[in-house]
């Protein structure tokens, strides 16, 4: 479904403040304007289709719905107390470790610039919180650095897919829902975040720090005989696979690298050799892998 089919549910009034569908008159006489392109609005407010706004006398924009949505994630965050976050994972690792919770804020501020770029929302709690809204396309590479560098937790909600989503339940013009749902990213059973992440997270990358500053580098080798390549981590500290080879690092156990490390949960990097490849710093072959084992589980 394109965001130009979704329904419009969100107008904004005459004095600037957002109308939703579900309270405005029917008709012109909801008094609204379009987010995007500003035209007037008239409310479809009848027995047959979903309940919804279009544009009078024109067609419908191409940004009304993702401008609407992005207002209104705004508004709700200014007019409630409290996000539920979603859960922290470590890289690679399937239990969280900080579970989902509630962020309890006193205000909010819109359009903040804060160290090289302008949030979306930032909410001010016990500590500072960034929200992104994504409603039509998502924080790139190098944004998420930058949140990375300024050491602010903040999160990202998909609007736009929590919105989705009602509207497939035929509930799209029900804003309440759609803002209940905004404060706990989508989620409402398991306690998972689905639509939203962590863009930054300072106790995420605290413990994956220490994480690597503990992890061991091990000696990757590589053999061919006849043909078949082996490549093998030596040393893997992992009783499920211990393997041993004959001759240089007999008695030391080995996994097998691109099979096995590659997929392992205690794998933090696999360090390559690079080499200038048509103007490209390219990584061609695993030198050693740094491997963050330990006794407990992950
Ligand atoms: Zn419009």
């Amino acid at each position: 479904m394109s965001a130009q089919k979704l329904p419009l549910i969100i107008g904004i009034g005459e004095d600037g403040k957002i109308v939703s569908i579900r309270k405005a008159k029917r008709g012109l006489k909801c008094n609204c304007f379009c987010p995007c392109c500003g035209t007037a609005l008239s409310a479809k407010r009848g027995k047959v289709n979903a309940h919804h706004f279009a544009h009078h006398g024109t067609v419908e924009c191409a940004g009304g719905v993702e401008t609407a949505l992005h207002r209104f994630a705004k508004a709700v965050l200014h007019h409630y107390r409290e996000l539920i976050v979603p859960p922290v994972f470590m890289h690679g690792l399937k239990r969280p470790i900080q579970r989902a919770g509630a962020y309890r804020y006193r205000y909010t501020k819109e359009e903040k610039g804060i160290k090289g770029f302008v949030a979306d929302v930032v909410l001010f709690g016990r500590e500072r919180l960034v929200v992104e809204i994504k409603v039509s396309h998502t924080v790139d590479d190098y944004k998420q650095r930058i949140f990375i560098r300024s050491g602010i937790p903040s999160v990202e909600i998909d609007v736009l897919a929590i919105f989705k989503e009602l509207v497939n339940e035929g509930r799209g013009h029900d804003t309440l829902e759609l803002a209940q749902r905004i404060i706990n990213f989508g989620n409402r059973d398991h306690g998972f975040a689905v639509h939203g992440r962590w863009l930054f997270n300072p106790i995420q990358h605290r413990a994956e720090r220490q994480r690597r500053l503990s992890s061991k580098e091990l000696k990757v080798r590589h053999s061919e005989w006849r043909g078949y390549h082996h490549v093998r981590t030596i040393g893997c500290p992992c009783p499920k696979r211990q393997r041993f080879v004959s001759g240089e690092n007999w008695s030391k156990a080995y996994a097998r690298t691109y099979q096995e490390c590659i997929n392992c949960p205690h794998l933090v990097e696999m360090v390559h050799e690079h080499a200038w490849i048509g103007y490209q710093w390219t990584p061609i072959r695993v030198k050693t892998v740094r491997c963050g084992w330990t006794e407990t589980k992950p």
